[in-house]
């Protein structure tokens, strides 16, 4: 296996945006790149004027900012004076619904052009925007609602009919419901249709000014315990977007970009919205699922120069073989980047031999807003390697010391708690109505990450693991705890502990095991009712498997050990048992 992927510089495709790492980290500051933005007209930072309007007033309205291609074989090209047009009509339309600054403007629907423009219009109009996936079910829809105390949500006629009107009256909190054009334009009773809202809005919409620490999203992700997390992220994010869209993902204006991931987590935001567009690249958007044929299609025929997608996406590819993508002409192709999860150093050597380039994984999660942790153009590639840290960003591999404070470790060979120095402009700056959550995030001046990792010689970054239980399956992480909490719901069970089960293809799938309530007997149609019951409450969320056991490994205080249901699905060593209800003390 190659260990190493060695950059011959400024080959044919011109200099990339960093061109010496060690160079780089040593000459960049924040406040520097900053002055690459415009900043608002009246003062302030606005994530939506960085990413439109500056463009239209620099002269380049007319460029595409969006290239849509419908799961129908549609296409659509949106210029950045249109974007600038439809997103100023969108924030009048929430200014005539009452929206003051600071509510929240919740989206579910797929990606479709609305979406773009409902993200953007309500940063314009200081709204916190909040997307939410549209393969979620009811349940996982019905908590976020509640826990962000929703205003607003545009979603489309089918996704309110079947996840949305049974819990509406959960979130007293939501007053307007925007029914957008896809497919059926038709708004049920309690919504206000889109064309009907947008028919009547003005095109002109001047932003108030922005305080760059004014929230602006709002992304929930998972932990170990307890309800979703409400990620809060500000106008001054944006900075982040844009340096590393430029010096990360190598952006250049007027390159064509396609980000495979969905709006409804947190990359598809940062990276299939904000940072794309504050560099000025024309996107494109799929609005189909995953496969192989239509994405190289798209690859070719949009000409894609910088394509960042996922692991799993990967490993969909490398099994429908070399044939496909050796059969189109992608010679456009400058840059491929990876993200969300392991990246296999196979897959990475693979893209090298059909592509001609390697994946370029780097690393970041929801709360970090932006990416931390690289591999660049001009940097040689250590497959299964993460990168290094940005230039503007300070990590380190901590452990706890005998004086019981923190401190970096320098051996190559531990690993220890990737942390980072808090200073950069999208951290995180809190989780909804959670301060504890948020500070315990924080100790001895470094954000803990929550991931395991270890740093070699060079300074490339390698993930080690997560330390909680927390599961990434096809990118999208997922919370044990609530998904246990909806199967505990089913009539037939009593209890349910709930593991991330590795997967060639997934990385991790999730699997359920439940013990049942009394009188009940396990069978196989017991067994696909639970399924069901999954994937209709919980929908991308639902386990994929569910197994019977006779009762769950707990602490003595009662909870259950899932580090033990997964050592014993998977036949590795139990660990320590000590604290096992039961166990050796
Ligand atoms: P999320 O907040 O949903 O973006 O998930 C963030 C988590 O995904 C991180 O804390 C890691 O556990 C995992 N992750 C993200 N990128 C990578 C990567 N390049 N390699 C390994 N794990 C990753």
């Amino acid at each position: 296996m190659t260990t190493r992927i060695e950059k011959r510089a400024a080959a044919v495709d011109g200099p990339p945006n960093l061109v010496d790492y060690e160079q780089a980290r040593a000459s960049f500051s924040w406040e520097a790149s900053r002055h690459e933005l415009d900043g608002l007209p009246d003062g302030g930072l606005n994530i939506a004027y960085e990413a439109v309007d500056r463009h239209v007033r620099s002269g380049h309205g007319s460029q595409t900012a969006v290239i849509w291609r419908g799961k129908a074989g549609a296409r659509k090209e949106i210029t950045y004076a249109d974007l600038e047009r439809l997103t100023n009509q969108l924030a009048n339309v929430l200014a005539s619904l009452g929206v003051e600054a600071g509510e929240r403007v919740y989206s579910l629907a797929g990606r479709i052009p609305e979406l773009y423009v409902c993200a953007l219009g309500a940063l314009k109009h200081r709204a916190i925007f909040c997307p939410l996936f549209s393969a979620f079910g009811p349940e996982p829809i019905a908590e976020r609602l509640q826990l962000g105390e929703a205003k607003v949500l545009f979603t489309t006629e089918r996704l309110y009919r079947r996840r949305v009107a049974q819990i509406r009256d959960r979130v007293p909190t939501l007053e307007h419901v925007i029914i957008l054009p896809d497919p059926k334009p038709k708004a049920p009773k309690g919504t206000i249709d889109w064309n009907d809202a947008m028919g009547n809005a003005s095109a002109e919409y001047r932003i108030a000014p922005t305080d760059p620490e004014m929230p602006a999203l709002l992304h929930f992700t998972s932990g170990t315990t307890g309800t979703p997390k409400g990620a809060l992220h500000v106008h001054e994010a944006v900075l982040t977007h844009y340096v590393t869209g430029k010096l990360a993902l190598d952006l250049r204006p007027g390159d064509i970009y396609w980000c495979t991931a969905d709006p409804g987590w947190v990359t598809g935001t940062s990276y299939g919205i904000t940072a794309p567009l504050v560099n000025r690249v024309t996107m494109v958007v799929d609005e189909a699922e995953f496969d192989p044929q239509r994405w190289y299609g798209i690859l070719e025929e949009e000409r894609v120069q910088v394509w960042y997608t996922a692991p799993t996406a990967i490993r969909m590819l490398m099994r429908s073989g070399p044939e496909l993508p050796r059969s189109r002409d992608l010679s456009n192709l400058r840059f491929m980047a990876s993200v969300g999860e392991p990246l296999n150093p196979q897959a990475v050597v693979w893209g090298y031999e059909v592509f001609g380039k390697p994946f370029h994984d780097n690393w970041w999660q929801t709360e970090t807003g932006g990416i931390m942790i690289s591999n660049y153009a001009s940097m040689d590639v250590k497959p299964g390697s993460m990168g290094k840290p940005m230039p503007g960003i300070t990590a380190a591999i901590v452990r706890e010391g005998d004086d019981g404070r923190l401190h970096a470790v320098d051996d190559p060979k531990k690993d220890g708690e990737l942390a980072l120095r808090p200073d950069w402009p999208s951290l995180f700056r809190g989780y909804w109505n959670n301060q504890d959550r948020y500070d315990a995030c924080f100790r001895d001046g470094w954000y803990l990450t929550g991931d395991l990792a270890r740093r070699d010689e060079e300074g490339y970054y390698w993930f080690v693991g997560r330390a909680d239980d927390v599961i990434k399956s096809a990118g999208h992480l997922i919370g044990p705890f609530e998904v246990e909490s909806v199967i505990m719901r089913h009539p037939a069970v009593a209890e349910v502990g709930v593991i991330g089960k590795p997967d060639p293809v997934a990385g991790t799938i999730i699997k359920a095991f439940v013990s049942l309530q009394p009188g009940r007997q396990w069978s196989a149609e017991l067994q696909k009712e639970l399924l069901g019951f999954g994937r209709k409450n919980l929908g991308t969320a639902a386990p994929r498997e569910i197994d019977f056991t006779e009762s769950l490994p707990k602490t003595r205080s009662g909870k259950i050990m899932r580090r033990l249901l997964k050592a014993r699905e998977l036949g590795l060593p139990e660990g320590d048992t000590s604290t096992l209800e039961g166990g050796s003390s």
